[in-house]
């Protein structure tokens, strides 16, 4: 049975008037399990409005309000995690333990915006001048929206909701139309944690829905994560409208093998991080860059049969499956035309999961592993980023050739290198243009109280994600001068104050 999914707006579900809709998937098994509404503009200004009218109540809530509602949120999370794994897998595909750990990291963001009442504190300068004080404040920004993909339907709506709310924004959700169910799930536990009616609304839809927010006067700010093209069309029509806009895209990860590295330790990151959630991760390494032709026919060698040994399935199979299908068949049949392209241009695939089929899934968007050697940087599947469970080996002839390629890939989101010496390490953070480094770690994702964001083609706009950054992106600051009617001494002075 199909069921038609809502926009979750002034605390309730509301069914979608606009007579458009999208397909949810089961990525397992390609069959139709749910109906999105895609919002119309007319949705998206109502839920503007509702937002706008509940915002100056919440705002004028205390901060210890706001972060009790954000403490109560987290335990709700903590109750349902289990119920709210099942569903984000049943629409993504990844299996259980990753759909937990989505939600988990989503949860740390939630449990850093607890501490809001430390970050609004602002700035105090007692005798800035005679008898003048002068004091700085963070105030919202009055309604903030947030654009999310796929790939985390829990974690990032997460990431973009909690900041905002706890600083006293009003919030309006557009998350990804192929798992809408988690984000919908969010807001009702929000709901039960003490959010105010109207302070999150969750608005589903496509680029109608989009362009609504991106066009609509009395949005403040935009958090938006996605593919490159899209975030750099959101930047450009956001800030066009006068809003503030920060947009991460894709990503190209390379992972450098120096040969001094352990390489049970390297072959056991690259599984990991390459194939795990199907490839389907902004931080997935998804180029081994090995240093010398010995070190990359050692790494070859130990990581061809662990990919061949990579287990595939739904996520009902269990905690022994590695990794999932891909999200739709479009995805599906995108990889699969990357992968030819790479056979086509002359790169040789090591390991073939082209013809992987999952026994009783026929009809499932499931792709085998794949691992690419001799790849060089020409090829589309060096140059594109795939999104799928396939890693490219890129072999170097020295370490400057392979931090030469890592600085001139166009994307910066995250990189690694595995090696034991100190020096090299040092100066691969140093010289690396990217914005997310792991050395010996191969998927350095921030924790919640440090920020997430790429370089280059990765992010368009200021400041990161969560972090301090944050409560900057979600706040504007304001800077009062005060003097009081009896430090009034002189009269009109008409030259640039200076606090001598
Ligand atoms: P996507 O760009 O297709 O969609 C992202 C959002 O934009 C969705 O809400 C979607 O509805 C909307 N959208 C899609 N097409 C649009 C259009 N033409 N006009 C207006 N809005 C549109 O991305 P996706 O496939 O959902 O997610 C995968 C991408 O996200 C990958 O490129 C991945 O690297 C990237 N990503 C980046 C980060 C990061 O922090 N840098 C994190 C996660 C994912």
């Amino acid at each position: 049975m199909t069921t038609e999914l809502t926009h979750f707006i002034g605390g309730k579900h509301v069914q979608g008037t606009s007579g458009r809709y999208s397909d949810v998937f089961n990525p397992a098994t390609g069959e139709v399990q749910a109906k999105c509404p895609l919002a119309s503009a007319e949705e998206v200004r109502a839920a503007v409005e509702n937002a706008m009218a509940a915002q100056p109540a919440w705002a004028a809530q205390n901060p210890q309000r706001r972060a009790r509602v954000m403490m109560e949120f987290v335990r709700l999370l903590h109750r349902d995690m289990d119920k709210l794994a099942e569903a984000l897998s049943r629409e993504h595909g990844k299996t259980i333990p990753d759909a937990k750990g989505d939600v988990q990291r989503g949860l740390e963001v939630a449990e850093y915006c607890i501490g809001a009442p430390q970050m609004l504190k602002g700035e105090y300068t007692e005798s800035a001048g005679p008898g003048i004080d002068m004091y700085s404040m963070r105030q919202p920004l009055g309604v903030a929206a947030g654009i999310t993909p796929f790939n985390f339907p829990a974690m990032i709506p997460m990431w973009k909701f909690c900041p905002a709310l706890v600083c006293g924004n009003a919030f309006i959700l557009k998350p990804s139309e192929r798992d809408p169910s988690v984000p919908l799930m969010l807001a009702e536990l929000l709901i039960e944690a003490g959010l105010p009616e109207g302070v999150l609304n969750v608005i589903n839809g496509d680029k109608v829905a989009v362009d609504a927010i991106l066009d609509d006067p009395d949005i403040g700010g935009i958090g938006f994560v996605g593919s490159t093209p899209i975030a750099q069309y959101v930047y450009s029509r956001g800030t066009a409208s006068g809003k503030r806009v920060q947009c991460f895209g894709g990503a190209k990860n390379h992972m450098i093998v120096m040969p001094d590295a352990d390489m049970d330790q390297v072959v056991d990151a690259l599984v990991g991080s390459a194939y795990g959630a199907a490839g389907e991760r902004c931080m997935a390494v998804s180029v081994a860059v090995p240093v010398g032709d010995d070190t990359a026919d050692r790494m070859i060698d130990k990581l061809a049969p662990r990919v061949e040994s990579l287990k595939i399935g739904p996520y009902t199979a269990g905690n022994d499956v590695d990794f999932g299908p891909l999200v739709t068949r479009e995805a599906h049949n995108r990889v699969k035309g990357l992968i030819d392209s790479g056979v086509e241009q002359g790169a040789k695939l090591v390991v073939d999961g082209r013809d992987f089929k999952m026994q009783g899934y026929e009809d499932g968007n499931f792709i085998g592993g794949c691992l690419f050697d001799n790849v060089t940087t020409d090829m589309e599947i060096y140059k594109q980023e795939i999104f799928g469970p396939v890693l490219s080996t890129v072999r170097a002839s020295s370490y400057e050739e392979a931090i030469g390629m890592a600085i001139d890939h166009e994307y910066g989101n995250g990189t690694a290198i595995f090696t034991r010496d100190g020096d090299t390490a040092r100066d691969f953070a140093a010289r690396i243009n990217i914005g997310m480094v792991g050395i010996n770690v191969p998927i350095p994702v921030p924790l919640a109280y440090h920020t997430f964001g790429g370089w280059k083609k990765s992010v368009f706009g200021d400041l990161n994600q969560h972090g301090p950054d944050a409560f900057r992106f979600y706040t504007r600051t304001k800077t009062v001068t005060a003097r009081w009617p009896s430090g009034v001494k002189e009269g009109a002075d008409f030259s640039i104050p200076v606090m001598e």
